[in-house]
């Protein structure tokens, strides 16, 4: 048509033009997007080692679009990220993560919720002001409320992210390292960090199975993580050889498809139910 010849983008590059599009929109609606319950948290459960008692649960966001259907976090959140808005996405997530904290107490049961912090949260001198608001507000010891931080998150601008973790890890926010062994400082700095749990990054635990290397870095992780006095995570365990794999090797936690998907609210409380009736 005339107009995509005179229209440098469609001509040239049209998944260019339409990304760029759609990203555009993606940040322009976040906001209004979370008003209108577009937005919503699904959560992943964590199962301790050799146990399987469910210690707690990941709270992973999910954007239902009118247009687009599900769009991944992977595209939103990183374009939302690099915006004012992403207090917007922290804020309702972490929200939302302590009310299932009060309501699974109210239950007697005492799990933790895992909320992910983006490289900007982390430089918001005001933020943990904002959580200590919020775990009074829920009623929630703050012991039951996990951050995850990406090793390059905080070195993107570790003077300013390192007292803010440090405020957070005083008031008993529990800090875990994400993604871990997928940077470049890991060791040296891991050390310097008041975090008290490391994330083996899902890749080497996906990989473990087939390749020596990823199962060598997996072990080292979880060696380096016990000598450290730190708690360690394997996400991406999604069958029962890699479980078998990580227990071991002493891995305290699990976390994957072979212990489910993340799960919207409601189907999260059923497969609880379901789980504590056995
Ligand atoms: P992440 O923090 O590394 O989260 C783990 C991702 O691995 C999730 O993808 C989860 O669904 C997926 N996963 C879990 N178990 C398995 C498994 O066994 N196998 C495989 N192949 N994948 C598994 P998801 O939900 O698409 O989230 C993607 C990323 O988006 C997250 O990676 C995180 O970086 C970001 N994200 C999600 N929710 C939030 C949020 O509320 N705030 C911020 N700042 N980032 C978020
Ligand atoms: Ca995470
Ligand atoms: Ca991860
Ligand atoms: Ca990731």
């Amino acid at each position: 048509s005339a107009t995509n010849e005179n229209n440098p983008l469609r001509a040239y590059a049209p998944s260019m033009g339409q990304m760029f599009l759609r990203r555009f929109q993606l940040v322009t609606q976040f906001r209004s997007a979370v008003e209108n319950g577009q937005i919503s948290v699904h959560y992943q459960p964590k199962v301790a080692l050799p146990s399987r008692q469910v210690v707690g649960a990941e709270a992973l966001v999910r954007w239902k679009h009118p247009e687009f259907g599900r769009v991944d976090p992977d595209e939103f959140v990183p374009a939302v990220e690099a915006t004012g808005l992403v207090d917007v996405l922290t804020d309702f997530v972490m929200d939302k993560a302590m009310e299932r904290v009060r309501l699974w107490l109210d239950r007697d049961l005492r799990m933790s919720v895992a909320v992910n912090l983006s490289v900007r949260t982390l430089a918001d001198e005001e933020f943990p002001d904002r959580v200590g608001r919020a775990l009074v507000r829920h009623g929630v010891p703050p012991e039951l409320l996990t951050f995850e931080l990406t090793e390059s998150g905080v070195m993107a601008d570790p003077e300013r992210a390192l007292p803010v973790l440090r405020r957070l890890h005083t008031m008993g926010v529990v800090l875990a390292v994400d993604d871990f062994g997928t940077g470049y400082s890991s060791l040296a700095y891991l050390r310097q960090l008041p975090v008290d749990e490391v994330k083996i990054d899902k890749s080497f635990v996906l990989g473990m199975g087939t390749d020596l290397g990823d199962m060598a870095v997996v072990r080292s992780i979880v060696e380096l993580g016990h000598s450290l006095g730190l708690t360690v995570v394997a996400e991406g365990v999604e069958d029962d050889a890699a479980r078998d794999q990580l227990v071991g090797m002493g891995c305290d936690v699990a976390q994957g498809y072979l212990i489910s998907r993340p799960l919207s609210e409601d189907r999260f409380e059923a497969w609880l139910r379901a789980r504590t009736v056995q």
